[in-house]
């Protein structure tokens, strides 16, 4: 069963009636442009074909319930609980979080009765949490006819992330996940929040985008995130800008001789090169030369493992695999320690790399990795 066929049928059987609607939104990977979103600088995700759909009607109590596949055990809650963050906890939160944001925004939030399923893969990087979170975003606006311009919910979608569930990210996931386009990526500005379609015809030009799951078992991740970030800031003090983002390529060596340890040297070098990475990225594609930007994608990981230190074995053993076997460029996307990589190939070649990849896998005594063959897609959307 598709997954929006799933969503219904766990409707049906959960609340016995037919949902009024359902509301689908996709995962995203970063094309490029690692860890400089809390340095002010640029991204470029896109949105997958994988998607989170919720099916849902309205409840005329003014409660919530919430099921999902990947439980089972539905939850409840009303107003009050939604109110306070941390009052409803684990999986659901993400849900409660939305219901809080809009109510924090100033709106009156309709009961509802949700039914989630989906294919994104949870946990591994592709980010399943902006999906979950938009697609019951848009599910509550039309459910209860809410005003809120689409261009407010990132906004909304990622407040109920930071302050509700409590997780530290960036404004990039949900604004893929939201604004993604067919055929593009979106260049996101992280200082200003501007945002860009730039095209990204993999399709026309015969390619696409693998993406390996590395199922690299995520060690660290956490503190080495706070870690990194902190470098970030204080090289920025040190350096007397308000982000790295301030620093470009043609000041890097004269910043970097203001550094004194070698460590921080070598982070800011990463944010930095990273940063014009994107923005050379973004100039090929405005150019309709997608296949060369593999290069940049494969500097931009060479870049993480040995100046920002963020990869592991799992992850660099997928990259130099997909590479040998013929990927224009492969890079980890993602915060590192784990996640997923990405690799430009030919679209007819996709399925060899792939097989080459979980060669090297075996070969190192890996856990397999999972592979998938992707051309950006569409953001969240109501289902006919
Ligand atoms: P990622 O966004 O990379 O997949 P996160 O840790 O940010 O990983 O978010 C994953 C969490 O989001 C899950 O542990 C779960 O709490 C919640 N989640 C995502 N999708 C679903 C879903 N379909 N059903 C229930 N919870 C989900
Ligand atoms: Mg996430």
């Amino acid at each position: 069963m598709n997954v929006a066929d799933r969503a219904t049928a766990g409707f049906r059987q959960r609340y016995g009636t037919e949902p009024a609607g359902r509301w689908a939104a996709p995962g995203r990977v970063n094309l490029i442009g690692e860890h400089t979103d809390y340095n002010d600088g640029f991204v470029l995700p896109f949105a997958l074909p994988l998607r989170t759909v919720v099916a849902a009607a309205p409840a005329l109590d003014g409660r919530c319930t919430v099921w999902s596949e990947l439980d089972g055990e539905p939850v409840e809650f009303g107003a009050a609980e939604a109110d306070e963050p941390g009052r409803v906890d684990g999986w659901a939160a993400y849900v409660a979080g939305v219901v809080w944001a809009l109510r924090a925004d100033g709106h009156d939030v309709p009961g509802a009765r949700l039914a989630v399923a989906s294919d994104v893969p949870v946990g591994s990087g592709l980010s399943s949490s902006a999906a979950i979170e938009s697609a019951v975003l848009a599910a509550l606006v039309d459910l209860g006819g809410l005003d809120l311009p689409a261009g407010r919910w990132p906004r909304l979608a990622q407040r109920a992330e930071n302050d509700y569930v409590g997780a530290p990210t960036g404004i990039m996931d949900q604004s893929a996940v939201i604004r993604g386009r067919a055929g593009h990526a979106l260049f996101l500005d992280c200082r200003t929040e501007e945002v860009e379609q730039i095209p990204f015809d993999l399709d026309g030009a015969g390619l696409a985008v693998l993406v390996i799951d590395s199922r690299a078992p995520h060690r660290h991740a956490d503190g080495e995130y706070a870690a990194r970030r902190k470098s970030c800031e204080q090289a920025a003090a040190t350096l007397g800008v308000t982000a790295l983002r301030d620093v470009d390529v043609t000041g890097l060596d004269a910043a970097l001789a203001r550094l004194d340890d070698d460590e921080t040297r070598r982070r800011v070098r990463h944010v930095v090169t990273e940063n014009q990475r994107v923005l050379d990225t973004v100039a090929l594609l405005r150019a309709g030369r997608v296949r060369d930007t593999g290069p940049l994608l494969t500097a931009s990981h060479a870049s993480m493992r040995d100046d920002f230190e963020i990869t592991v074995p799992e992850i660099d053993t997928a990259v130099e695999a997909a590479l040998s076997a013929g990927a224009y460029g492969a890079r980890m996307t993602g915060g590192g320690f784990g996640g997923c990589v990405l690799a430009l190939v030919d679209a007819d070649a996709a399925d060899a790399v792939a097989a080459a990849v979980t060669e090297a896998y075996a070969e190192r005594g890996f856990t397999a990795p999972g592979t998938l063959t992707v051309l950006p897609a569409g953001g969240v959307t109501r289902l006919g």
